[in-house]
């Protein structure tokens, strides 16, 4: 894919490319409430390196946050179905991450996360059935999230290789999304779960908003939103 320049416009807030059935429809839902900044993508394409050591740690989250809700609901047969595939799917990203890190000499170090995933958590409610609305919700939005960045990374990283890299993933990081609003919506109904994505959303730009980090805490979900 070819790359344009790093202060481009950021990709529309939210929905998602090409996905398959049955999660097309649940694709065009608006799950962003703010678009992610210029200044997040100079950020992003200034440390690439670092964006993909944080990217295979978020894979490697992302398929656990599937098995620790499959473990968490385990007479739920067809949650197993819809998540068992999706953790599966999220390592065999990881797995695509490591041997180029690997080829371009850089060490899967730990990083320290972001506030952002502990923020969205805590806003899970602790009952159910609002804890599985939630968790689902929240695990949609940090997809969604990863989609609409990993897009801007596609259309302008200079780097072909990291190009290719994120335009690959793109299709299944909006199925992934895709994935949870189906879950949602079949055990919710679409008002209630479009109700508390909204305000779900809502936490979720609230959560990236501010001002940009240092360089050197960069993130996939670091804060560096579109005002207004
Ligand atoms: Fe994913």
């Amino acid at each position: 894919m070819s790359a344009a320049p790093a202060a481009s416009a950021p990709a529309p807030a939210a929905s998602a490319a090409e996905p398959s059935a049955p999660e097309a429809s649940a694709a065009r839902i608006r799950w962003l409430a703010a678009p992610s900044s210029s200044g997040w993508l100079e950020q992003a394409l200034a440390r690439p390196d670092l964006l993909l050591i944080d990217h295979a740690h978020c894979e490697r989250k992302a398929a656990g946050v599937a098995l620790q809700l499959m473990f968490r609901y385990p007479g739920d047969a067809a949650l197993a179905e819809a998540l068992s595939p999706l953790a599966r799917e999220e390592l065999e990203h990881f797995e695509l991450l490591l041997p180029l890190l690997r080829r371009r000499g850089i060490a899967l170090r730990p990083l320290a996360a972001p506030a952002y995933g502990a923020r969205l958590s805590a806003a899970v409610r602790r009952g159910e059935p609002h804890r599985m609305l939630d968790a689902f919700l929240v695990a949609g939005l940090i997809e969604a999230r990863s989609h609409e960045r990993m897009a801007l990374l596609a259309h302008n990283a200079p780097d072909g290789e990291l190009a290719d890299l994120y335009a690959g993933l793109l299709a299944s990081e909006a199925r992934h999304f895709g994935l949870y609003w189906v879950l949602c919506e079949e055990r919710f109904g679409r008002e209630v779960t479009n109700a508390r994505l909204q305000e779900l959303a809502a936490l979720e730009a609230d959560c990236l908003a501010g001002a940009l980090p240092p360089a050197d805490q960069l993130r996939m979900h670091s804060p560096g939103l579109h005002a207004g």
